[in-house]
């Protein structure tokens, strides 16, 4: 937000302040003390601010389907995942508002190998829950999300306190799926956000990378600069997002997350689910 001069309007949207991520698992709950801050605030706010900024600087703004093909110069590819898998196992997110008491940690819940919940407040002091599973087992529970939650105590006492105050909404298929190393259409070509990497939202980094490489893409391309190159260093900040996300799937689904958890000290597993900056060369 500093890069891009929008520190203020950030905070004058009213972000919910984290000090703390609690990881809960069924044998082990974890408190882990962010190094720095971290920012709740919706995804409603957060792209209105981006539009406007954008408008403020002299973007001209069409809210429409735009066909990328029509034109021969340089384009930005900002289009979200990729969402084709095959029925049955395919994972789905899901999220809606509660009303509750706050406080300043982010609450992840892991106690199936398929699924998970996250808590956390946004501007306003709504409360977002949301999470992942796949879709055999939100239509056994009738797509009511709260009732994943019965199997697992730590969870059912946070909602417990809560309210709901919006319907659920429902994201997917979702495919954890990379463009780092697919060669882009053309040299002027430069994908961003999602479209180039998407990982694991228990990261909590996609709207980081999402915006570092939306900022890079937009000054690579200003600059006239090869989209190969450009692709070279958003592999360098996100390939470790992506392969940490890879390796904490692989060790809930094992039962080994418990254990690594223990092992692994506090910082690396902060740092591990950044993408790096400063790799970004401008
Ligand atoms: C359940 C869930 C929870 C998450 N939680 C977090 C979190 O807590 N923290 C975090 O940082 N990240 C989180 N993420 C990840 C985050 O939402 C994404 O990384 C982020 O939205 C990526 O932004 P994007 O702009 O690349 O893609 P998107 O937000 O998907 O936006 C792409 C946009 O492009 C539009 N579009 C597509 N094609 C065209 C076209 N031809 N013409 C015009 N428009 C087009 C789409 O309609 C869409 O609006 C979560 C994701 C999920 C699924």
């Amino acid at each position: 937000m500093d890069q891009l001069g929008l520190a203020a309007d950030f905070q004058a949207a009213g972000p919910h302040r984290y000090r703390y991520v609690d990881l809960h698992f069924p044998r082990t709950h974890r408190r882990i003390r962010l190094p720095e801050d971290g920012w709740g605030l919706s995804r409603l706010a957060f792209d209105q601010m981006l539009l406007d900024a954008a408008r403020r600087a002299g973007a001209r703004v069409r809210q429409e389907k735009v066909d990328l093909s029509i034109d021969g110069g340089a384009v930005v590819e900002a289009r979200g995942r990729r969402c084709h898998a095959a029925r049955g196992a395919r994972l789905f997110g899901f999220k809606a508002h509660f009303a509750g008491p706050v406080d300043d940690a982010v609450s992840l819940y892991f106690w199936d190998s398929s699924c998970y919940v996250g808590v956390n407040a946004v501007e306003g002091g709504a409360i977002n829950v949301c999470g992942l599973a796949p879709e055999d087992l939100l239509k056994a529970r009738g797509f009511h999300p709260e009732d994943l939650a019965a199997g697992f105590a730590p969870l059912q006492s946070r909602l417990g306190g809560l309210e709901r105050q919006s319907a659920w909404m429902f994201t997917g298929p979702l495919l954890f799926d990379s463009r780092l190393r697919q060669p882009p259409p053309s040299p002027r070509t430069y994908w961003a956000g999602d479209q180039l990497s998407f990982v694991d939202p228990f990261t909590g980094s996609g709207m980081l990378a999402a915006v570092f490489t939306g900022r890079r893409a937009g000054l690579s391309a200003a600059a006239g600069e090869d989209g190969a190159a450009y692709l070279r260093v958003a592999s360098a900040s996100l390939g470790g997002p992506r392969q940490t996300s890879g390796l904490v799937r692989w060790a809930v689904r094992s039962g080994l997350a418990e254990t690594l958890l223990h092992l692994t000290p506090e910082s690396w597993l902060f740092h591990w689910t950044r993408p790096v900056l400063k790799a970004s060369g401008r």
